[in-house]
């Protein structure tokens, strides 16, 4: 019966792949972009990817997109490349199941890996539960957000892969693997950079529903820079940026405070701080605010949190020589550090050291140029800087520009995750020519 079912399903989709009109993809804010031969969003359930993927002969190259929130070119399939498909999970969502976990009052959420992370918040707050910590925006796909390591701030707080306890990944034959049984799944699965297979489920780490009191404010930025370790000590969810060539950081910091403070609603426009609010809401920002702005990119680079200060420094003196090619009309530009506790997952950016993370944002109106000379200078000068004298890596899901060559000393496990992903993927149909350049796989 099971498999009259996929074969019809696989009839169907065959059928709508020969029918469809190739359409570009574009990610989240139109900077990235490809052809794919074949687009679905009709996935509701685990059997179907398994379907899709049993008959997947056909296909030279299969990715999967989550929010398509990433900024590098990760996601995308290679035009020219063959028949290829892009699977999108939106319609794959939602919670499976919640079960006690090992830690007191640490419960285990099975989530199916389509559901985007402010659906995943909400479900979780009605059940009186929470995430430990997200990033930035919440808009990502549970599994597209763990394929790249994505993280927040917390001085010894890891990325939201680092609090994956299970997963479940359907490879490129088709055949299910679950971590409960097959424990290397869950090493390599928690940062796949999506080319180990489709993942259908992953299951996190979840503590009861906690309050935070988010502060805001600003001071000179040499008195930040004075003070920056007795933040760094003092503050578990410490952050702050600066706005090039001015002299001033602004900080971030997240309390938690008890359940029955009344929230003043870090969600207004804008919020009046400090703020009270549950914790996603004072992690991330409203999608609205995101929404609203005209472009959005951003390079991130990882280097040794002992670090800080002097690459902070070296990247203000870039700043300074850089500064007469400096178009105002561009770009908005802010630097943004945050802090990761390492972990012990092969791909992930933490891999064995805590973090300091800097990266560069440019907010405008350059008509969805990401390469625009403007950001790039500034862009491929942190990329620089970290990379040769504080062995940084990039973030995965960032605009960078490194190679294999530049990441592969720092990855020391990177061997034997691709001799795991060969065995899920012998043909190599989940790779595209980002993740080849990176995972040193170009011939
Ligand atoms: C506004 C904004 C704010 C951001 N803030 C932060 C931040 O604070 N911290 C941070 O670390 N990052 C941040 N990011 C980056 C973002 O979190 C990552 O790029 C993340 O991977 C995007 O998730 P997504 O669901 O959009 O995945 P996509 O970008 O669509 O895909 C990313 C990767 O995941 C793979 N993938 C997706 N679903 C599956 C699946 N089911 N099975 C296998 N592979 C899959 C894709 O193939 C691809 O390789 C931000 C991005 C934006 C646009």
């Amino acid at each position: 019966m099971a498999s009259t079912s996929h074969l019809f399903f696989t009839l169907i989709l065959i059928t709508l792949a020969c029918s469809a009109e190739l359409q570009p993809w574009t990610d989240w804010d139109k900077l990235q972009s490809c052809t794919p031969s074949f687009y679905s969003n009709v996935f509701t359930r685990e059997e179907e990817l398994v379907a899709f993927l049993k008959g997947s002969s056909s296909w030279d190259q299969v990715k999967v997109v989550g929010a398509g929130h990433s900024f590098s070119s990760i996601t995308l399939t290679d035009d020219g490349e063959g028949q290829t498909a892009m699977l999108n999970l939106d319609s794959y969502s939602g919670i499976v199941s919640v079960e006690e976990g090992d830690q007191d009052g640490v419960k285990h959420v099975e989530v199916k890996a389509g559901t985007r992370l402010r659906d995943l918040n909400t479900l979780l707050e009605a059940r009186g539960l929470a995430l430990i910590n997200l990033g930035a925006t919440a808009a990502q796909s549970i599994a597209g957000a763990i394929s790249t390591s994505t993280h927040g701030t917390g001085s010894s707080l890891g990325s939201i892969s680092s609090d994956v306890v299970g997963l479940r990944l359907i490879d490129a034959m088709g055949v299910v693997h679950d971590s409960r049984q097959e424990p290397n799944v869950l090493i390599y699965g928690r940062v796949s950079l999506g080319v180990l297979g489709v993942i259908s489920t992953v299951t996190i780490k979840a503590v009861p529903l906690f309050k935070m009191k988010l502060s805001k404010f600003d001071l000179p930025l040499t008195e930040l820079l004075e003070n920056h370790d007795a933040y760094l000590a003092n503050y578990s969810r410490f952050q702050w940026s600066t706005v090039p060539y001015t002299s001033t950081a602004t900080v971030l910091l997240r309390e938690p405070v008890p359940l029955d403070t009344p929230i003043t609603d870090c969600w207004a426009d804008p919020p009046t701080y400090p703020c009270v609010d549950v914790s996603y809401k004072t992690l991330v920002d409203s999608l609205e605010r995101y929404d609203n702005r005209t472009l959005y990119t951003e390079c991130e680079h990882f280097i040794g949190r002992e670090n800080t200060l002097p690459a902070v420094n070296d990247f203000l003196d870039f700043q300074e020589d850089v500064k007469d090619q400096h178009n105002e009309s561009k770009c908005d530009l802010f630097f943004n550090i945050r802090y990761v506790a390492a972990d012990d997952i092969p791909l992930s950016p933490m891999y064995q050291r805590d973090i300091a993370v800097l990266s560069f944002i440019c907010l405008g109106t350059i008509d969805h140029t990401g390469d625009s000379s403007e950001f790039k200078m500034y862009a491929s000068g942190l990329e620089n800087l970290t990379k040769l004298n504080y062995d940084g890596v990039p973030h995965w899901g960032k605009q960078n520009w490194a190679t294999y060559e530049d990441i592969a000393p720092f990855y020391q496990e990177m061997d034997d995750f691709n001799a795991f992903r060969e065995k899920l993927d012998p043909r190599g149909i989940f790779l595209n020519d980002y993740t080849r350049v990176r995972l040193g796989l170009t011939t």
